[in-house]
């Protein structure tokens, strides 16, 4: 740890923010401290990308990925789900699943770190990196305030969605795929029926739980039920294009 102001990375586990930790493994930029925000729901294969990338980064030097939870504690977001009778907040049009389960864990570890608190102590700043990249640059909307100061290096350096893509590929790793709730009801069609049998069951034991009145399901204006028991011909009817309601969680 050097005496310059800690630096730490939001790591989402989705495209941006992988090459954004590649990139600054490749610079040799220094990073202090990469968390991950585990909602309990996260899709196989992110698990598996987390372990296999945190030992890449560990072999060059940089911190390993630190898994944190909301509050530290073990209900997850689908146990919350089932305990409310409801779904996640972003299917009646909040964000408060994504905060709560993403932004706020990530920011309580922070706030409990050492040399965060150190650095505060003495009057400096903690640098937060995220992974917008130059595409999205209408994203990033903090730069300073009294603990952090934001940085966004894809945007520093001209990368969009295309050279971030190619710098996972040009370090010999695989895409991570795209990482949110196996649940999350900002999924497409495609994506849902994609799903493992095991992970429809629990979405489809979700949804039936609920206690819905102002919308039909995880779909919102449909239920993944009825998606999942449909036939080719009727996908049409599912399609949830006007429906995407962009979150924190949303990593390329
Ligand atoms: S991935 Fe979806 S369901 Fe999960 S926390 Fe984010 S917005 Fe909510």
């Amino acid at each position: 740890m050097s005496d310059k102001a800690p630096v730490v990375v939001s790591y989402g586990a989705g495209t941006n923010s992988t090459a954004v930790l590649i990139e600054m493994a490749r610079r040799g930029e220094p990073v202090d401290l990469i968390t991950f925000a585990d909602t309990g729901g996260e899709r196989p294969e992110t698990y598996a990308y987390l372990e296999m990338f945190s030992g890449w980064l560990v072999q060059r030097g940089m911190p390993p990925i630190v898994t944190v939870r909301k509050g530290g504690r073990q209900e997850t977001l689908e146990e919350n789900c089932h305990r409310m009778n409801m779904l996640p907040s972003v299917a009646y049009g909040f964000k408060s699943c994504s905060q709560k389960y993403k932004g706020e864990p990530q920011d309580a570890y922070c706030n409990n770190w050492e040399p965060a608190k150190k650095a505060w102590a003495n009057g400096g700043k903690v640098v937060k990196i995220i992974g917008y990249d130059a595409d999205e640059p209408h994203r990033a909307k903090f730069y300073e305030d009294k603990k952090f100061v934001w940085r966004y290096p894809l945007l520093e350096w001209g990368m969009g969605r295309a050279e971030c893509i190619e710098a996972i590929r040009a370090a010999g790793l695989q895409l991570p795929g795209k990482s949110s709730c196996f649940f999350c009801p900002n999924s497409k069609p495609q994506e849902i029926l994609a799903l493992p049998d095991d992970l429809k069951e629990r979405a489809i034991a979700m949804e039936r739980n609920a206690q819905l009145t102002n919308v039909k399901g995880l779909g919102r204006r449909w239920r993944w039920e009825d998606l999942i028991a449909s036939d080719r011909d009727q996908l049409r009817l599912f399609d949830n294009s006007q429906q995407e309601m962009p979150c924190g969680c949303y990593d390329g």
